[in-house]
């Protein structure tokens, strides 16, 4: 995907955004998912005007590590975290989008002392999927504050299943607890339900798909 192509496609996201009808008056900020593609998929991303990109695997990362130095984005990681991968993307995450339990907030703290975070919320109940359950989340903030991370909000995925509507009850549960813990940053949203999450009170969405396309098989 060129540049250009992706510049359009981020359009038609930020209409999608506009086209939401929602009571709040934060701004949306799109991050773009370049899992799965490679570090052209970033340039691209870049000179499309994306700011920021979110990656999910450190191995996957770390390939695009030249790219990543050279255009600096901001880079949001956004996959399940495994404590001993931290160590070796640490230079290269600009926000950690999925802490969600205390070895994990302990080791980031550990390898990027004083990096920016955000806690995340398994608000479907599904089992095997990433994110705390939404009661433990103030003890979690707590946790990393005490860690000397700065937690500057809540990330949260949609169900696993269903149609787009599906994901609102979710999503309006992690918006309650953002509010709640008085944070800033409320991440949720991918191609297929971000115009329920900016509904909801969404400050950033995470796109993948919308930008470049369907991802090729892992
Ligand atoms: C892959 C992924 C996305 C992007 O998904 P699309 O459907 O391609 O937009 C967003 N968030 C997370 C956590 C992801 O794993």
């Amino acid at each position: 995907m060129s540049a250009p192509d992706v510049a359009e496609r981020l359009a038609a996201v930020h209409a999608r955004i506009a086209a939401v009808e929602r009571p709040f008056t934060h701004a949306v900020d799109v991050v773009a998912v370049t899992k799965g593609f490679t570090s052209a998929a970033v340039r691209s991303a870049v000179f499309a005007g994306c700011t920021a990109v979110g990656e999910n695997y450190a191995q996957e990362l770390l390939t695009k590590r030249d790219v990543l130095t050279e255009l600096q984005p901001s880079v949001h990681f956004i996959g399940r975290l495994q404590s001993n991968k931290v160590r070796s993307i640490a230079a290269l995450v600009s926000l950690w989008e999925t802490l969600d339990r205390p070895s994990v907030i302990k080791e980031v703290a550990k390898r990027a002392p004083g990096a920016r975070v955000l806690i995340q919320v398994n608000a479907t109940g599904e089992a095997g999927k990433g994110g705390c359950d939404p009661a433990e989340a103030g003890e979690l903030v707590t946790l990393a504050r005490a860690e000397g991370l700065v937690v500057e909000g809540l990330m949260t995925v949609g169900p696993t299943d269903g149609t787009p509507a599906d994901a609102e009850p979710g999503f309006r549960v992690v918006r309650a607890l953002v509010d709640e813990l008085g944070l800033a940053t409320c991440s949720m949203g991918m191609t297929a339900d971000l115009d329920v999450a900016v509904a909801a009170g969404a400050t950033q969405v995470r796109v993948g798909t919308a930008l470049f396309g369907p991802r090729p098989a892992r």
